[in-house]
């Protein structure tokens, strides 16, 4: 992660508003890097790989220059594969949320045509897609680039690699020559170089480190008696002090047991295993991405698909029979450019397990004491925010600008007392600060949202 602050750009007051509400608070890199030439409207090579929040540097960018009020298309953007452009399309939904109105349409081989064409005739103002689909939809009029300002190709590298560039330049022929053209790619060749001269105008290249470099994890082994594995656990703690963890046990009734001994040592954690129902498993997976508890303890079946933002330290609890289970556990952490830890409790009986990692990992695995654990007996792991349950979800309209522009209007919160803000279909949550709960809940239950009565409850 970069020093600087999304506040040092000059973007509109609610797209920053609603990038606090997704918990981006400092740039990445790339981010940093290219978002102000990328404003100053430059075009752009950027050499970043995915995990590197390209999408949202080129997204910022191109919402920033988008008028709600004319429909026709403004940004278009360029994937090689359909997961691609799926993934693109949701991340520049959420950050379009500042902006009412906005309609952005995916435009995907492999799906019915029709549907398309009935979404573009409506007006879009942004389309995603896969190059043959999208001159498809050219040659047949149904799409019109004559309004696009902003022109993305994604993973360019990927896209020629996938044999489209003659799709490509056909389909930047029927753009207008005066529009900004962004393009991302993992590596810089020969092919890539050609086109970027013949489809973009004195372009700023941009260079980030290679991000998710597993180097960039802290690896530490502490070989402990059986009896000493939770005073470790909390040693651990209470010597890192992390403002985060995941911590993997084996098996259910073990994430209960460790989550409760964190509790009752000041350390705010919850379990996350198979046993908790959908709703369960949403509340506490929205809890630990909104900043309202800092811990959790899973096993690994559940931890799977987790999109954990920033994490500080993993914690095995215990160690896995499988190092590459061992490596994907320890890959939460360090990313996006940050530093990680990955701290690893083992018995004598566990030998095996630490050698074939070391095989695995090919370097040595480096062990730590217990002893060497300074403590400090007052570390307490208090989450800064809370979560505010609202009876009321995506099935009722609700927006995270309706219960945004409600906490900080009405209510008279400050922006940034309100953290990140999640829909489902029948509820919502919101994280407030700690110091601003009793406001909150005092408006909710008494004002209105959206000009309805809603129920509002924290959830504990
Ligand atoms: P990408 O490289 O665009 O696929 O993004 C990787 C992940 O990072 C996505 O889950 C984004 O939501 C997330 N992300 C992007 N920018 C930031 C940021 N400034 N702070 C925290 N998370 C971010």
């Amino acid at each position: 992660m970069s020093d600087e602050s999304f506040t040092t750009l000059p973007i509109s007051r609610a797209a920053m508003a609603n990038l606090a509400t997704l918990g981006y608070k400092k740039m990445t890199p790339v981010q940093a890097q290219s978002l102000p030439l990328i404003l100053k409207g430059r075009d752009l090579i950027a050499q970043a790989k995915t995990g590197s929040g390209k999408t949202a540097a080129f997204g910022i960018g191109l919402l920033e220059k988008i008028n709600p009020r004319f429909f026709g298309v403004q940004a278009l953007v360029l994937c090689p594969t359909r997961e691609l452009a799926d993934q693109v399309g949701k991340e520049l939904r959420r950050l379009a949320r500042s902006i009412p109105n906005i309609k952005l349409v995916l435009l995907c081989g492999g799906k019915p045509f029709g549907p398309q064409k009935g979404s573009l005739a409506y007006g879009a103002h942004i389309v995603v897609g896969t190059p043959g689909r999208i001159q498809d939809h050219l040659r047949k009029e149904t799409l019109e680039l004559k309004g696009m300002k902003t022109l993305v190709l994604d993973e360019a590298d990927r896209m020629l690699d996938m044999g489209f560039i003659d799709v490509v330049k056909d389909i930047i022929r029927h753009a207008p020559r005066a529009r900004q053209t962004l393009l991302f790619s993992a590596t810089y060749p020969e092919k890539i170089k050609r086109l970027c001269r013949s489809v973009q105008r004195d372009p700023v290249t941009v260079t980030v480190e290679v991000e998710h470099d597993p180097g960039v994890i802290q690896q530490l082994f502490y070989e402990v008696k059986k009896h000493e594995r939770n005073n470790t656990l909390l040693a651990l703690f209470e010597h890192y002090q992390p403002r985060n963890a995941l911590v993997f046990c084996h098996t259910k009734k073990q994430c209960d047991v460790v989550a409760r001994l964190l509790r009752d040592h000041r350390v705010e954690a919850l379990a996350l295993h198979g046993d908790l129902d959908q709703r369960q498993r949403d509340q506490v997976l929205v809890r630990f991405s909104n900043d309202s508890c800092p811990v959790l303890v899973a096993t690994d079946v559940a931890a799977r698909g987790l999109d954990i933002k920033s994490l500080e330290v993993v914690i095995n609890y215990e160690l896995t029979r499988d190092p590459e289970v061992y490596v994907h556990r320890i890959g939460r952490t360090g990313r996006a450019g940050e530093k990680g830890l990955a701290l690893s409790i083992f018995t004598i009986s566990d030998q095996q397990r630490i050698r074939e990692i070391e095989i695995y990992q090919d370097k040595p695995c480096i062990c730590d004491t217990y002893a060497s654990l300074d403590r400090d007996p007052d570390f307490s792991l208090r989450p800064p925010m809370v979560t505010i349950q609202i009876a009321a979800g995506r099935k009722n309209k609700l927006r995270p600008g309706d219960l945004l522009g409600a906490l900080t209007g009405e209510a008279g919160l400050a922006g940034s007392q309100v953290g990140k803000i999640d829909i489902f279909d029948m509820t919502s949550y919101v994280a407030i600060e700690r110091t601003a709960l009793r406001q909150a809940l005092n408006y909710l239950s008494s004002g209105k949202v959206k000009g309805r009565n809603v129920r509002a409850r924290k959830v504990s």
